[in-house]
């Protein structure tokens, strides 16, 4: 099964245009749709959950027509919302069997096996009676993929899962990920590169509403070899830098700055060529280098 969007637009009432003609094909396993805040992930994240509807465009999941046969789609997904928003004093163990009876699950046996076994799957059962309003960042986002994997689902959205979490807690958050099955189509949207890096065999890049790329990271990381050029600068150099060449990042490196331009031929200056990361491609990708 595969996801197919094509040509979706959407303008908010205030003019701002989130989406504008995406055309995306995402098939099964881990799919990456990474752009930075205000790109348009939520909304579309939204809409192909069928919360939100779009301007124009058509979404078929399979032959499931996602924007018109909405009940039939939410039996087979698995939604992680950016925000929960509110984190209810009932406990983990209580709100997912809960989830479980809204999903279908009726009989309590069955539904008492499901929700012990998801809650071990996301290694919270220690916990389970504690108070979701309790949680950490990551125990509320390890409970969230608990409650999107319910029901077994065949298209699972996760939407900036991990912003807010520690190292650690990211970790535990992408060993569960890697771990749902191959036969899903899994959609994490997020503006960390190193989400798509560590767990995405398929991407897209978004901004402003439009794709600007769409494929392997390894093709996204080839499509800009041999133009990434890197120099130490001094701090005061900066603005300089920046209106002679295209500056795509900066970092500090022990207090000095490292800066890394887009050109497509040898900069010289003492510019040094610099194997591209998929960092690089985004950076250069939405300041609309090639
Ligand atoms: P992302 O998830 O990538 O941060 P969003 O889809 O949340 O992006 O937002 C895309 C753009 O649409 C932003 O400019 C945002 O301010 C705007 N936007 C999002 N939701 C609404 C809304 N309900 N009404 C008006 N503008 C919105």
């Amino acid at each position: 099964m595969e996801l197919r969007i094509a040509n979706l637009s959407k303008t908010y009432a205030n003019d701002v245009k989130a989406l504008d003609d995406v055309s995306l094909d995402i098939p099964r396993g881990m799919y990456g749709l990474l752009g930075p805040n205000g790109a348009g992930k939520s909304t579309l994240m939204r809409t192909l959950a069928t919360l939100q509807s779009p301007d124009s465009g058509t979404v078929f999941l399979g032959d499931l027509d996602v924007l018109n046969q909405k009940d039939a789609v939410r039996r087979l997904l698995g939604y992680l919302p950016q925000d929960f928003g509110v984190y209810p004093r009932i406990s983990a163990e209580d709100m997912l069997d809960h989830l479980a009876m809204l999903k279908g699950y009726t009989q309590r046996g069955e539904r008492r096996d499901l929700v012990e076994g998801m809650l071990r799957r996301v290694n919270l059962y220690d916990v389970r009676k504690k108070a979701l309003s309790s949680f950490s960042g990551g125990m509320r986002q390890r409970w969230g993929i608990g409650q999107a994997l319910i029901g077994n689902p065949r298209l699972v959205i996760v939407d900036e899962p991990t912003a807010g979490l520690d190292p650690g807690e990211r970790n535990r958050f992408y060993n569960l990920l890697a771990e749902i099955g191959e036969n899903v189509i899994v959609i994490l949207s997020t503006h960390i590169v190193q989400d798509v890096m560590e767990l995405c065999t398929n991407m897209a890049i978004i901004h402003h509403g439009r794709v600007l790329f769409a494929g392997t990271p390894d093709d996204a990381v080839s499509s800009v070899g041999g133009r990434i050029w890197r120099k130490f600068i001094q701090k005061a150099e900066m603005p300089e830098y920046e209106s002679r060449f295209h500056v795509i990042s900066n970092k500090l490196i022990s207090g000095r700055p490292l800066i890394h331009i887009h050109s497509s031929d040898a900069p010289g200056d003492e510019f040094e060529a610099v194997n591209p990361d998929l960092e690089d491609v985004f950076f250069a990708r939405i300041k609309g280098l090639n």
